[in-house]
Order: structure tokens, then C-alpha cells, then sequence
């Protein structure tokens, strides 16, 4: 008999809210600290991606504490907490690989920029970089000119915090418990400290890659990035010390320093830096198959590159991919993204073609969504759209072999497993594994627009979108419950969030150090603010967009 029972959330001091299930255990209280209990998720489908497992067309997965206990077709109950799964996906929880968490107030801030210009082209190089994350502009004609100086970055530390929590509340939201910050925020230690509490007060499982912000020395700011060799009192070594003590925690720390000297004038490179400190390796290359080359041939950055991601890695040739096979690198792939802002073609085929299986990451929510069902359905049509056009003749008049069409499952693999290896994390999740940490999504087939469900894979990669995701597990603890966050007023947060939006405009349209702020082409108000209702740039005429014809 299914019995609706209305329970309220215990966690001390949370706004919670009135949560509802529906099971056939007791009443006791599902989503306080649901480390200490034991939760039967009982008859879904269960999709664990653990060959040595293997997947359960109804199947029940009993937690126990933080961990997965065991899966079987029937599990009798016993003082577990029930919920029926009747009609679900039961899987593991997604994992991206690379995401700038700071810059979730300026959301689709910039939906049709490329990646760089020059002001006024409105950019993400000009406008997320300069303006709302440097403080500063220089002159289309001389980079070298600063045109508009506010002597500061905009964001305060807290503008950093409720970013950083906002962006990991949503992507619980979207079934995605694990993921990796890339913020270029660190502008200060204060920075630093503020964007790291915003990762541990979510309660999601996080890899905060420190990374570079902007040096504001000079007007008096402190600066600690990267730190030093055996240095725990700035950079790397101090947010080691003070937060990364143990690897047995929800948040890891991971470092975007790169295989260069780790500063100018230091005899240690980045990499050396990050593994000094524990710290997996998280850095961008756009279009720089030479930093491969240059990595190899250094020696102080070892052979062994399995702790080592590069992020986009587009428009490589041969060798350099060689080399990332040969050294077990982990390559992410933000699909959405570099289609949109011209960073290359996603590499997807490459990384295929070298035995990668890359992951996947949304990148800026400046430019688009995390949704991590719109990054699969990127990655699979992008690639079967390359490969399919190579089947006919009219398109494919050199002969090239026709490259294997990528399956629903193999997308889900990179959504999942190939994210957690990136992470670091594969030993603890990533698959539904008896001993390992439950960090599972739930999703909802039995729903107007996916039922009767005829493929496993198909229906997740095909057919779902967030609205799917029906209940959120991370390390054994429910944290989304039928379609609510537990624990959070979320209302209050999104006046948060907008309130530090606001802030940060105000600051960029406040005194100047130097200069004044240009008029955009978008500021035809007077203060600089972004377009609302046309095109976010050249005043709603995109100049790089194709010229057309209206016909109603
Ligand atoms: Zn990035």
C-alpha cells in the first residue's frame, strides 16, 4: 500500500520546507542527515554502468549510511526506508569536468558573443572577462592602452559565494552530482575563501580547480595565486592546509595551473605545483596543441598525465593527441559551447579516434545552460552529424572512412564515468558499485513526454530533460526530493543572487579609477548594462551574424 506522509526536515537551522513521500517503511525522516540511515530505492530500472555489476531491467539499491550496500532484483527492507522507484531510472549522478560557478549572477549575460573581441564588441573576452570580472577595458587599436580602469575586480567575495552556491543548487537541480569549478575569480584570498565555502555549503561533491584571478596588487589588493613549493602560507599551500586536508570529503581540490613555470621566474611548473599539494590538474587550451609538445618535453612534469585534464583541447593534430593517449590524459569537452563561440570544432571524433572517452562540461552559464542532457544530446549529434555526412558521396568525395556513429550509452558513459576518472573520483562514484559512495539521480520516465519506455539510454539521452530528475542522492544523503531542493529556501536565494547582480553592476557604472566606462553599444541608457530584449550585442545587430531577408 503506498501511504502519503508529510515529514519535515530536521537539519538544524535550514529553511526547510514541508517535504512529501511516498513509501511503504516507517515515518522516520528521509531527508535529515541521511548518513546515519539505510534507504531502499526499490523496483526502478537500474542502469549502474559497472559491467561487473551489470544493469537490472527492476532492480532495488539499498544505501546504507554514505554507501551503496548492494543492489540485487529483490533486497528485503528491513529497518530500510522505502521509496518506490516504480516507473524511474535509478543511475549514477552526473559529472562534468569544468565549469565557471562565479559567473552564474551574469547568466546568459552574452548568448550570442563569440569567445573573443575587442570592445565594444560585446564578447565574452571584452564583457565577462574585462568588465565584469577584470574591472578594466583596454583600446580595440592597443591592447597595451587601458581605456577604463575601475582600480578593483566588480565582484565582492559574497558576489563570489552566492554564485558558487546558486550554481551547485542548480546543478543538483539537473542530476548532477559532481562537478568541477573553474572559477578565474581568486582576485583576492578573500575571493578564494568565499567561492570554496560556497562549494561546501552546498552540499554537492566538487572539485574547486584554483585557479588564476585577476592581480590587483598594484592597487594595494593582496594577490596569492599560485603560491610556492612547501609554502603553506599563501596560494595552493594555504587553501591545501586549510580545506583540503583530507580527500575524504565532498569537495577535492584541483589546481588550473599549466605545465609552464608556475609564475614568472619560478623553477617549478604548475603541475608540479598542484601534485606538491595533492591536487589534480585542471587547464584550458584552447587551440594549443604546442603546450602538449612543450609538457612533454619537460621533464619535471612526468609521464604519467592520469591526474591531468585539458579542457577543449580543439583544433590538436596528430601528435599531440598521441601524446595525451600515451600518457593516460583526460580530455573535456564543453560540446554546447565551443559550437557556439568559435573555439574549434569539439574534438569528440579525435578523442574517440585516440581511445578517450572525453567528458563533458558546461563551461559559462554567460553563454549557455548546464543541462546535462543538452550537453548529451550535443555531444551525440554533433558527432553522428560529422560521421553521418561522411556517408554519401556528394559530401564525402575524398572517400574518408566513416567514423563508428556514437551510441546513447557511450554518452552517458561520458557523462558519468569518463567525468569522475577526470575528477579524480571514479574510485568512489561514477557507477553503481557496492562499496562505493551513492551519489544517484533518480529520473522520472513515467512522465507525458517519455512514457511507454522502450530504451534505457535512449530515453535518458533522446527524450529527458532536468524536469526529469525526480530525486538527487549525494554520498547517501538525499538532497533533492521529488523535484525540491531539501533544506533550502530557494526563493530566498534567487533574490540573493540578483541582489549581487545589482551590486556588481552598480560598482562597474560607479567612480573609475581611470577613464570612463566606454559606452557600449548596448548603453543606450547612459550606464553600461546588458541588452535585455535583443541581441546581447552590437546594439541587437550581431555583426558576425549572417545578414537575411525577413519575409512574414
Ligand atoms: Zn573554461
Amino acid at each position: 500500500m503506498r501511504r502519503r506522509e508529510f515529514i519535515k526536515a530536521s537539519a538544524a537551522g535550514l529553511a526547510a520546507s514541508t517535504i512529501s513521500t511516498v513509501g511503504c517503511g516507517t515515518s522516520s525522516d528521509l531527508v535529515g542527515d541521511g548518513r546515519k540511515r539505510r534507504i531502499l530505492l526499490h523496483g526502478g530500472v537500474v542502469l549502474t554502468l559497472d559491467p561487473r555489476v551489470g544493469d537490472f531491467e527492476k532492480a532495488d539499491v539499498l544505501i546504507d549510511g554514505p554507501r551503496i550496500a548492494r543492489i540485487a532484483p529483490t533486497i528485503s527492507a528491513g529497518d530500510a526506508e522505502v521509496v518506490d522507484c516504480s516507473g524511474t531510472i535509478v543511475m549514477p549522478g552526473f559529472i562534468t569536468t569544468h565549469h565557471h560557478q562565479y559567473e552564474t549572477l551574469q547568466r546568459s549575460m552574452i548568448p550570442d558573443g563569440l569567445l573573443t573581441g575587442a570592445w565594444p564588441e560585446e564578447s565574452y573576452g571584452s564583457v565577462v572577462q574585462n568588465i565584469w570580472t577584470a574591472g578594466r577595458i583596454a583600446d580595440a587599436a592597443d591592447p597595451n592602452k587601458i581605456v577604463w580602469d575601475l582600480g578593483r575586480p566588480p565582484y565582492d567575495p559574497e558576489d563570489c559565494y552566492i554564485s558558487e552556491l546558486v550554481a551547485c543548487l542548480s546543478e543538483i537541480s539537473e542530476g548532477i552530482t559532481t562537478g568541477t569549478d573553474t572559477s578565474q575569480s581568486s582576485h583576492t584570498p578573500e575571493h578564494t575563501d568565499a567561492m570554496i565555502k560556497g562549494l561546501m555549503d552546498s552540499g554537492r561533491r566538487m572539485v574547486y580547480a584554483y585557479s588564476a584571478g585577476i592581480d590587483r596588487s598594484a592597487d594595494g589588493q593582496a594577490y596569492e595565486f599560485p603560491g610556492a613549493m612547501h609554502d603553506t602560507t599563501k596560494g595552493i599551500g594555504r587553501i591545501a592546509k586549510k580545506y583540503f586536508s583530507s580527500r575524504d570529503q565532498l569537495v577535492t581540490l584541483g589546481f588550473g595551473g599549466g605545465p609552464g613555470p608556475a609564475a614568472p621566474g619560478a623553477d617549478f611548473t604548475g603541475w608540479q605545483l598542484a601534485r606538491a599539494f595533492g591536487a589534480s590538474i585542471h587547464n584550458h587550451n584552447v587551440g594549443g596543441q604546442n603546450i602538449v609538445m612543450s609538457a612533454a618535453a619537460d621533464p619535471r612534469n612526468g609521464t604519467d598525465w592520469s591526474d591531468v585534464t585539458f579542457i577543449h583541447c580543439t583544433r590538436w593534430q596528430k601528435p599531440a593527441w598521441e601524446i595525451w593517449r600515451d600518457r593516460g590524459a583526460h580530455v573535456s569537452i564543453a560540446v554546447l559551447i565551443e559550437m557556439q563561440m568559435r573555439h574549434g570544432m569539439p574534438p569528440l571524433q579525435q578523442a574517440l579516434d585516440h581511445g578517450i572517452l572525453p567528458s563533458l562540461s558546461p563551461d559559462v552559464d554567460t553563454n549557455m545552460t548546464t543541462d546535462p542532457f543538452s550537453l548529451m544530446r550535443g555531444a551525440f549529434c554533433l558527432q553522428r552529424a560529422l560521421a553521418n555526412d561522411l556517408a554519401f558521396p556528394e559530401t564525402n568525395p575524398g572517400q574518408l572512412p566513416v567514423p563508428q556513429a556514437l551510441t546513447c550509452r557511450q554518452v552517458i558513459e561520458m557523462a558519468t564515468i569518463a567525468g569522475a576518472a577526470s575528477n579524480r573520483v571514479l574510485d568512489n562514484v561514477g557507477t553503481l558499485t557496492p562499496g562505493k559512495e551513492a551519489d544517484i539521480v533518480v529520473l522520472d520516465a513515467h512522465s507525458i513526454n517519455t512514457w511507454p519506455m522502450n530504451n534505457v539510454p535512449g530515453t535518458i539521452v533522446t527524450m529527458m530533460n532536468p524536469r526529469h530528475v525526480r530525486d538527487v542522492v549525494i554520498a547517501g544523503k538525499v538532497v533533492y526530493w521529488k523535484g525540491k531542493h531539501v533544506g533550502w529556501d530557494v526563493d530566498k536565494l534567487l533574490g540573493q543572487i540578483e541582489q549581487a547582480r545589482d551590486r556588481v553592476l552598480t560598482r562597474i557604472n560607479g567612480h573609475a579609477k581611470s577613464g570612463q566606462l566606454p559606452r557600449g553599444n548596448n548603453s543606450f541608457t547612459g550606464p553600461y548594462r546588458p541588452n535585455f530584449l535583443a541581441s546581447c550585442c552590437d546594439k541587437g545587430q550581431n555583426t558576425t551574424s549572417p545578414a537575411y531577408v525577413l519575409r512574414p
